[in-house]
């Protein structure tokens, strides 16, 4: 078997904090106690937490340093110039209006845009901002390319829009009804996966033609860019800085979740360039969120994010984030678990249906692995699968399971080193080898929306 390099952590350690395995009994009793829902286990009680990358990163000591000479005046405090000049050189448009996370910049944005009846289409929509076109009367439509759903194809840009679907939705529909188009990079709920330059540069074209605004939801803008730099042609030489403002140069504006890509634990903004457009959001923002130049943020939050803005654009950075994850496949193939191909930005996907053939998807087997992966290491995943995703027919009753079963390993920024990833394979493995061993479940008792947060499960 060929030797696997691990990615070398490009820091070294300033301080730490303690994280505990429970032992096997207690384990146990915690997931009963949850109903064998790995939501419901108190964060103590988890060994390694892969339960999600949003907000979990670790700051730098310059970060630190910032939280420390943040200005909390009320209005034109120094960390406001400070942040909006940060994002400014990453992203270059005129406009930034803070808030105080993704989903808030979402609901202003669409708030000011989009109304009943009309239609956003995106690559495929992340949860959140599918919500927040939802809840205004309007439908959010996913039309990502056909690849996005395959996990043996190696597409290097599974993210992509597929141009002829986007053309054809456009000339049906009517640019009347459609307020923007967006785009999701990295695409998150398809897997982590990146968006070409060529195709950023398409669906700009496609949306300059049809004079309809296009936005990035850009949560993870700097992984992509560094993607695009690793497999498009002619990219390989610019810095990660200079692709991203290249993506942005073809767009109008973009969301942004601080807690991924900008290395924060809390935060968003809203940038653009339309200046009527900015003058309206602020008028909401202010309802909402807070004055514009805080918007639902400390003035230390926003000097962490102008910090972690710059940091997150070192190439040193991103091979190691990117090749966490793609460590943990090498890792996953030598022990025989399959995966989503190719590994995306910032988690591997887990095929449960594949690893665990005997659990019909009645039982949830994705469902099944991760309370098997708590229980066999103390470690944290999250379902993304039946149990999330899985509906019933309201005329047979009958259920309806989304195309793939899988769980989600999310790696959070600067957090794990090597060796805990090496942990986490090797618990992977372990279950593997006894997967027989591996029970269904059946739902005891669910709420009626996202039921995976809070509902109770028993073991079959
Ligand atoms: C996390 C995320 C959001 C929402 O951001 P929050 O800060 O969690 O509100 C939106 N889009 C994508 C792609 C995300 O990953």
């Amino acid at each position: 078997m060929p030797d696997i390099h691990p990615p070398i952590e490009p820091f070294r350690i300033k301080a730490v904090e303690p994280i505990r395995r429970p032992a096997r009994p207690e384990r146990q009793r915690a997931l009963k106690a949850a109903g064998f829902n790995v939501f419901g286990i108190p964060a103590e009680k988890i060994f390694i937490d892969l339960l999600t990358d949003s907000g979990t990163s670790a700051m730098s000591d310059a970060q630190w340093a910032g939280i420390m000479r943040g200005d909390e005046s009320y209005a034109g405090a120094r960390s406001f110039f400070r942040f909006e000049q940060a994002v400014r050189d990453q992203f270059g448009f005129a406009h930034v209006i803070p808030a105080h996370q993704g989903r808030a910049a979402e609901r202003i944005l669409f708030e000011g845009l989009v109304k009943k009846g009309d239609f956003v289409p995106s690559n495929i929509h992340f949860d959140t901002t599918r919500a927040n076109v939802e809840v205004r009367g309007a439908k959010a439509v996913d039309l990502v390319i056909d690849e996005a759903y395959n996990p043996d194809s190696d597409h290097p840009f599974k993210g992509n829009m597929d141009i002829a679907k986007l053309k054809g939705f456009i000339a049906r529909r009517g640019r009347a009804h459609i307020p923007l188009v967006m785009l999701t990079i990295t695409n998150n709920s398809g897997g982590g996966q990146p968006v070409s330059m060529e195709n950023i540069r398409q669906v700009s074209a496609v949306c300059r033609k049809a004079r309809i605004p296009f936005f990035f939801d850009a949560c993870r803008f700097a992984e992509n860019a560094f993607f695009i730099r690793q497999r498009e042609k002619g990219y390989g030489k610019k810095s990660v800085a200079l692709i991203a403002r290249e993506m942005f140069s073809h767009a109008e504006g973009a969301t942004m979740s601080a807690k991924k890509d900008a290395l924060v634990n809390i935060g968003g903004f809203i940038t653009l360039n339309d200046a009527e457009l900015a003058k309206k959001l602020k008028n909401i923002l202010i309802i909402g969120e807070g004055f514009p130049t805080y918007g639902g943020l400390a003035g230390r939050d926003l000097e962490a994010i102008a910090q972690g803005l710059s940091e997150v654009v070192d190439e040193e950075y991103l091979a190691y984030r990117t090749g966490q994850a793609a460590y943990l496949g090498a890792l996953l193939d030598r022990v025989g678990v399959p995966y989503f191909k190719p590994v995306g930005g910032h988690a591997v996907y887990l095929l449960a249906d594949r690893m665990l053939p005997a659990i019909p998807r009645e039982h949830f087997p994705a469902w099944a692995l991760t309370v098997a992966l708590y229980r066999e290491a103390g470690v944290r995943s999250v379902e993304i699968g039946g149990v999330m995703f899985g509906s019933k027919d309201p005329r047979t009753g009958k259920p309806i399971f989304p195309q793939l079963e899988m769980v989600r390993l999310a790696i959070p920024r600067r957090v794990y080193t090597v060796s805990h990833l090496g942990y986490v394979a090797d618990a992977l493995g372990s279950i593997a080898a006894k997967k027989t061993k591996v029970r269904g479940l059946r739902i005891i008792d669910e709420p009626r929306f996202l039921r995976h947060f809070t509902a109770r499960f028993e073991e079959i």
